[in-house]
């Protein structure tokens, strides 16, 4: 089969005779249809690690959606045929962090797409319990945005958005449209979105921000007031600079709750102002991938509720898979098609 491997920082090579991968008891084989290009394989292929650790030669991708072309003996719940989204992440359901809900924690985690083959490729294998079936109806490269709408739904519950709420997204990419898209499903009736890059406010106004600012152009405090939001109950980080979670801090209105959700840089640090944050009592949360989150994600996007259409930028080949790693080319989501 062809697939691109992943061989170690900025080397990423399509290899057309790449051996078709054996499908396991407990395994299902899928064609797959279309796997989107995350942040985090952009920073493994800049030699940075995922949520797990990886360990070249392998095939990248973890948000992938394809059609089942061979069960295993022992599957019983998927058919050939289905389509299928995939959640990436494996735990061992054995360990304590897992034995107590907390899956994400697994001691012994590890993810197709990082650890194991991903859908960078025309096949890939996973397991039975990673399936998550989706109809026909729901097109492949919106099937394979379920992994990233289930971690922002994860970041979505910890994030305490009440009906009625006026709710603040700082950063307009991909992860910051959907988080815009989920405040308002999850009750907030006003959103205000920053960036810095105007480009993306057309589509975060139809998406349903009231109000999209700019902070290196735009007197933010004095606009939010001018504008009525006085009250941000909820701040959702999405852009991973020092910057960007600060701001998210200084933004947020009394008792609120501030979710830092982006991947910042390993050594980012920010000055920790605690006075700040005790007169307002703010409650501060991180989110970490999507715990038991996937099959509300599946059902999210099936119920068509979600805009993830107009988030998709690019289409790519995957004999063309270095296009997508270039800078430059990611002004939404990038859809690799086997
Ligand atoms: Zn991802
Ligand atoms: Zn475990």
């Amino acid at each position: 089969m062809k697939a691109a491997v992943f061989h170690g920082k900025g080397d990423i090579r399509v290899d057309a005779n790449y051996p078709m991968p054996k499908v396991g008891d407990h395994q299902v084989l899928l064609r797959v249809k279309a796997c989107g290009v995350c942040g985090t394989d952009v920073h493994i292929h800049a030699g940075a690690q995922g949520a797990t650790d990886c360990n070249p030669p392998v095939i990248l991708g973890h948000e992938f959606a394809g059609e089942v072309v061979e069960v295993g003996s022992a599957v019983s719940r998927i058919k050939v045929g289905d389509h299928i989204t995939v959640n990436p992440n494996i735990s061992c359901e054995a360990c304590d962090a897992c034995r107590r809900g907390d899956v994400h924690f697994c001691d012994t985690m590890t993810a197709t797409g990082v650890n194991h083959d991903g859908g960078f490729a025309e096949y890939c294998v996973v397991l039975e319990k990673q399936c998550h079936v989706i109809p026909d109806s729901v097109p492949f490269e919106e099937a394979a945005m379920c992994e990233p709408v289930a971690c922002c739904l994860h970041g979505i519950d910890l994030s305490n958005i009440k009906l009625g709420d006026t709710v603040m997204i700082i950063g307009g990419g991909t992860i910051g449209m959907i988080m815009l898209q989920l405040a308002q499903l999850s009750g907030a009736v006003r959103c205000v979105l920053l960036d810095v890059n105007e480009n993306r406010f057309p589509l975060a106004k139809k998406l349903g921000a009231e109000l999209t600012l700019n902070p290196a152009k735009d007197d933010v405090p004095a606009e939010l007031r001018k504008h009525g939001f006085t009250d941000i109950r909820v701040v959702i980080e999405c852009a991973g600079k020092a910057q960007t979670v600060m701001d998210a801090i200084e933004y947020a209105g009394k008792a609120a709750t501030v979710m830092i959700f982006s991947l910042t840089e390993p050594d980012c640090s920010i000055p920790w102002m605690p006075f700040a944050a005790f007169k307002k009592e703010l409650t501060l949360k991180t989110s970490f991938v999507n715990p038991n989150t996937q099959g509300r994600a599946a059902q999210i996007i099936t119920s068509g509720r979600l805009n993830l259409k107009d988030l998709i930028s690019d289409r790519v080949a995957l004999d063309d898979i270095n296009e997508a790693f270039k800078p430059g080319l990611r002004n939404g989501k990038t859809v690799i098609i086997p």
